[in-house]
């Protein structure tokens, strides 16, 4: 897995990460580890939102689209009635322009197509989460 030389240290923020397929899951707990960020697991947009609401320590949220049970764009939208600053970056394969429309509607800060790369999220999520600083 490529790791830039120079990363963001993000030992005091935690991420939840609502995503249905595992091989996703396991990509941004390795991308993520070097960060030192917290990561919290969703595998739906229900289970999402339950942790979403109930944990006030989340600094930001990467959300799947096309999940069983809630897709993101409920999910998105729950959420965000209830905390409107919370960051929420959705992450889908299916980049289509509507879809990224009706992501927004449904309030979602910032959108990344599947595969991810590392450069992209780190750097998105530095938005929210901090500036890169030197690690390692
Ligand atoms: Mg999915």
């Amino acid at each position: 897995m490529y790791v830039p030389e120079l990363f963001p240290d993000w030992s005091d923020k935690t991420i939840l990460i609502v995503e249905d397929e595992e091989i996703i899951r396991i990509f941004f707990d390795g991308a993520l580890k070097v960060t030192k960020a917290k990561l919290l697991f969703a595998e739906n947009g229900y289970e999402g939102i339950k942790i979403a609401l109930s944990n006030e320590s989340i600094d930001c949220i990467l959300m799947d689209i096309r999940m069983p049970i809630l897709d993101g764009y409920e999910a998105i939208k729950s959420i965000k009635a209830a905390k409107p600053g919370l960051p929420v970056i959705v992450q889908t394969a299916y980049a289509l322009s509507h879809d990224r429309k009706k992501a927004y509607e449904a309030g979602c800060d910032e959108y990344i197509s599947k595969p991810v790369r590392i450069e992209v999220l780190y750097s998105v999520l530095a938005k929210y989460l901090g500036n890169y600083t030197t690690g390692g």
